[in-house]
């Protein structure tokens, strides 16, 4: 990738040129989901949409920032003094970075940095964290702070946590920090154990925004938490990630039905994960497709999470190809967007049928992206100045 049109604005911007560019992708969940903090498995996949970064250090304190996509507006804050919330939204996410790797005792120096992105924003996509990956691998760099791509992860987490009061857990950052080109990653959220399995080179990746506006959201998830919680605790569980469809069974009389469905997604979710896993390094469309019908299923009546606009895009997904596509919700419900594996000369069909059916039953328009797998956090040094402007 050539970066030459953003080192020519990092020039006019800064009157310097950049010393170099982290990048890091936004994500898509494959399948497992609400599992993550029932210390089960997900299987993410990093997109080809990208967050870049253009970076240079700065002799003083001051951390100065610009982004592509907010023409006009900018951060600046001092390094040396306590980091508080800025008048910019967006800044915040590099405020927020700072903010935990100062809190880790690390030295940071002023900079100036350039963002550019074409991760759709708000769309389930995780811009937030493909910047924060980038912000972070940017950094990492310009400090030399040795940082891991797991340590990166984290920070990211814990400035959405502790400074964007965002309760998020920790498969964006890691997936941007560590996915691979042509790879999903199943990240194993006890121990955080990654395992990149590949993509078949004939699948396609098609995310569909239903653009359903999302309420309720936070009230509805800390409510889902208490109740995988209470059932792990009537189970004699110290998660529900350690739980069996047998001792569900066999404890069923101690649980409430709420409970006993909530725990049934959990536990029947992380043995789908396991399953996509063989599904997807087999190549097996039907088996695909099978597991993500259920587990659309199970989030639809078991962990209640979609709303109609939602149920219907998947029907419309597989009214259209039947078994030919793996189709369900992903990401956190409540509205949002479906996630879909097809081959690629179904991609035309399957637009075709979105564009005659989705808005005429829901009034709703939905976004379609057309994706493949992207590489994790990279990060590039520039050694010679672009060519100057003639
Ligand atoms: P999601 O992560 O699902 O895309 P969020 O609301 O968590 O949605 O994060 C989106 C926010 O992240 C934006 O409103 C903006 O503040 C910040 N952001 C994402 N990408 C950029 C970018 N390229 N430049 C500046 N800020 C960005
Ligand atoms: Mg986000």
């Amino acid at each position: 990738m050539t970066y030459e049109s953003l080192q020519q604005q990092f020039q006019a911007l800064y009157q310097r040129p950049a010393q170099g560019v982290a990048s890091a992708p936004g994500r898509v969940n494959l399948i497992g989901e609400f599992t993550d903090y029932n210390q089960g498995f997900v299987f993410p996949c990093s997109l080809d949409f990208r967050t870049v970064v253009l970076f240079a250090a700065r002799s003083d304190q001051q951390l100065v920032v610009h982004s592509v996509n907010y023409p006009g507006e900018h951060d600046s804050f001092a390094l040396d003094q306590p980091v508080v919330t800025g008048p910019s939204q967006w800044g915040n996410y590099i405020r927020a970075m700072v903010y935990v790797l100062k809190g880790a005792g690390l030295q940071l120096g002023g900079a100036d940095l350039l963002i550019s992105s074409n991760v759709p924003q708000g769309a389930g996509l995780s811009s937030s964290a493909a910047l924060e990956v980038a912000i972070g691998g940017a950094f990492n760099q310009l400090n030399t702070l040795g940082l891991s791509l797991q340590q990166i992860a984290l920070f990211g987490q814990q400035a959405e946590n502790d400074f964007m009061d965002c309760q998020c857990g920790i498969m964006d950052q890691l997936i941007s920090a560590k996915g691979a080109q042509g790879y999903a990653l199943l990240i194993d959220c006890r121990d955080l154990q990654t395992t990149a399995v590949a993509l078949p080179a004939d699948l396609k990746l098609v995310i569909i925004n239903s653009n359903y506006p999302r309420k309720l959201v936070d009230s509805e998830y800390n409510q889902r938490r208490i109740d995988c919680e209470q059932a792990a605790q009537k189970m004699g569980l110290q998660s529900l990630r350690d739980g069996t469809l047998a001792l569900l069974q066999a404890t069923k009389p101690q649980l409430t039905d709420t409970e006993y469905r909530r725990a049934r997604h959990v536990i029947s979710e992380n043995n789908r994960v396991l399953a996509t896993q063989q599904a997807l390094a087999a190549n097996d469309m039907a088996a695909l497709s099978a597991l993500m019908r259920a587990s659309h299923l199970s989030l639809r009546d078991d962990f209640e999470v979609t709303v109609p606009p939602v149920d219907g895009l998947v029907d419309i997904c597989r009214e259209t190809l039947g078994d030919e596509i793996a189709v369900r919700m992903t990401g956190g419900g409540f509205g949002g967007a479906i996630v879909c594996l097809c081959r690629d000369e179904h991609v035309p069909l399957l637009r075709e049928a979105l564009t005659n059916n989705y808005q005429q039953r829901f009034a709703l328009h939905a976004d379609f992206y057309l994706c493949s797998a992207g590489g994790g956090l990279q990060i590039e040094l520039f050694n010679a100045l672009p060519a100057a402007n003639a």
